[in-house]
């Protein structure tokens, strides 16, 4: 992409965030930081709080309190020992103390309650304490059956038991204090190391938790921008909103004054004007002017090409060319079922709202249609008489000339001239010879069928074109013709009488006709005879030939 300048622009990576939003990323990386923070303190934490455990070292308080317990009841055993050899104890006594000092040595039979830390540490220890038990078990066992009985025999062996007890216990008890006191270093040293770690290990705690506050506080500070972007953001978008409102509700307003101002135009303009969907035939648009002349009292939801275009060659020669070129200009159509008109209609074929539709707009021609058609009756009749001229009885008379020949069937034509007519106009004027005419064709035309062909061909010449007549019939149509102008009495303006003739040629149809005018030839041959033996007669060709 290039500015107007020229310079290429810089690009902007696809996710690149516009400056002045928050950026998601950077969010998600520190909560991950956060998150991972938060892992390891947990991890740093339970890793100090098996420390503390190990700190509390239970095993070694237990290890100090079972040495001494059984220094202690040792060093009573040995002193009640001496008490009952200088006779001020009894070997009851003794028996019982016994039995409390294997108690504490553990009375269970599962081996001395040394924990494997101690074990470890002082195996000579553990192995006095272990040697303990088989011995005081012995004098336990030796001295139990004395206990209960009195003679001379039994405190003698009592008196042997007690020394045993006092000659061995003492060494024991300078061992167990050597015992006690070491069990008391090695729980000392023991704690130091396991505070020392501790210690340790609270300043790897410190710095995670250091860690994860300063990751959560970057992490509010964060969120507390972000925020407060995004609340920036939504307060622009919501005016951009606001604006754009604005902005539609301008141009929707616009957009229906156009659409109102338009109507109006096409309601009032002398178009006929329709929109209308090609499939559905559903109406956008219809003027009044077209509502009306459709004989319609309100304007319809839907309107078909049939329905609009009623002459069904018309309709397919404007789908036609609306199908191939998409457009009709100015074609003359009757339009309306009922009521048809003349319309000059010219088409688009669009699209609106995603449909093809029918844009057509025309004008009556109505008015123009009927004068056109006068004009060309005007250009085919004669002025005076009404009735065809010489070219447009050439055409018709060609056409029905064809067709009789076409279909063997005959055909006659009658030449008819007025006689001596330059004498009607020199005694009685000009006016009068037109209205001996205009009297010559009534007479003619009163005389024929509605199938024959009468025309005025120039002066006070007539032709008539008779089909399926052959020279017989059309013989016996001019005589009553020429009988009936015959008969025939006008009055001039002056008052004076005025009475005409006719003279008639007669010519059928033959092989040797190759058109009408071959024909009209061979009638006004006939006329000709006509009037150079006499006028006021009918003569047929074939006749006249013979006579000439
Ligand atoms: P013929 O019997 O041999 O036909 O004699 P005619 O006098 O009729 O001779 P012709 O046919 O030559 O004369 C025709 C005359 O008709 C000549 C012309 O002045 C006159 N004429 C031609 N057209 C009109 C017309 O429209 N009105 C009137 N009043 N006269 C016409
Ligand atoms: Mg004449
Ligand atoms: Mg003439």
């Amino acid at each position: 992409m290039q500015s107007p300048s020229g310079k290429p622009l810089p690009r902007r990576a696809a996710n690149d965030t516009p400056p002045g939003q928050p950026r998601p990323h950077a969010t998600y990386w520190l909560l991950a930081m956060v998150a991972a923070m938060a892992l390891a303190t947990a991890a740093t934490l339970w890793w100090t709080l098996r420390q503390t455990h190990v700190l509390a070292q239970p095993h070694q308080q237990h290890d100090l309190w079972y040495v001494s317990s059984v220094h202690n009841e040792l060093a009573r055993v040995s002193l009640l020992a001496r008490k009952v050899r200088a006779r001020e104890a009894s070997a009851q006594d003794l028996q019982e103390r016994l039995e409390v000092l294997l108690g504490t040595l553990d009375t269970s039979g599962r081996g001395p309650r040394v924990s494997t830390q101690l074990r470890e540490a002082l195996p000579e220890a553990a192995q006095d304490l272990d040697s303990l038990r088989p011995l005081v078990e012995r004098w336990s066992t030796q001295l139990a059956p004395l206990a209960t009985q009195n003679g001379s025999g039994n405190t003698k062996a009592a008196a042997a038991i007690t020394a045993d007890i006092v000659r061995q216990s003492d060494p024991l008890l300078d061992r167990l204090r050597k015992v006690v006191a070491t069990v008391h270093l090695f729980s000392a040293q023991e704690a130091n190391r396991a505070r020392q770690q501790l210690s340790q290990r609270f300043l790897v705690l410190s710095v995670v938790l250091g860690g994860l506050l300063l990751g959560t506080a970057l992490l509010i500070a964060k969120l507390v921008r972000d925020t407060r972007l995004t609340r920036a953001a939504s307060q622009q978008l919501a005016q951009a909103n606001r604006q754009l409102e604005v902005r539609v509700a301008s141009r929707t307003r616009k957009i229906e004054e156009g659409r109102a101002l338009l109507s109006f135009i096409l309601d009032t303009s002398p178009s006929d004007v329709v929109l209308a969907e090609v499939e559905s035939g559903r109406v956008h648009f219809i003027n009044r002017q077209l509502t009306e002349r459709l004989g319609l009292k309100a304007a319809p939801e839907t309107l078909f090409l049939p329905e609009l275009l009623y002459d069904p060659e018309t309709r397919e020669r404007f789908t036609q060319a609306l199908d191939r070129y998409g457009q009709v200009d100015a074609m003359e159509a009757l339009i309306g079922e009922n009521n048809p008109s003349w319309s000059s209609l010219s088409a688009r074929l669009i699209e609106v709202e995603g449909q093809l539709a029918h844009l057509l707009w025309g004008f009556d021609i109505s008015a123009h249609k009927a004068l056109e058609g006068q004009l060309r009756e005007l250009a085919t009749r004669d002025a005076l008489s009404g009735l065809l001229n010489r070219r447009a009885f050439l055409e018709r008379s060609t056409a029905l000339f064809d067709h009789c020949r076409r279909h063997g069937q005959p055909c006659a034509v009658l030449m008819i001239d007025i006689d001596h007519f330059k004498r009607i106009n020199d005694r009685h004027g000009h006016q009068m010879g037109d209205v001996a005419i205009r009297t010559c064709a009534e007479a003619i035309g009163h005389a024929l069928r509605d199938a024959d062909l009468l025309g005025r061909l120039g002066g006070e010449e007539f032709a008539v074109l008779l089909p399926h007549a052959t020279a017989d019939s059309a013989t016996v149509v001019a005589e009553r013709i020429r009988s009936a102008t015959a008969q025939m009495s006008l009055v001039s303006p002056q008052g004076q009488p005025l009475a005409f003739t006719i003279s008639i040629g007669v010519a059928e149809m033959a092989a040797h006709h190759a058109g009408i005018e071959p024909l009209l030839v061979d009638a006004d041959q006939a006329l000709y005879r006509a009037k150079a033996t006499g006028r006021n007669k009918v003569l047929a060709y074939e006749a006249a030939i013979g006579q000439s």
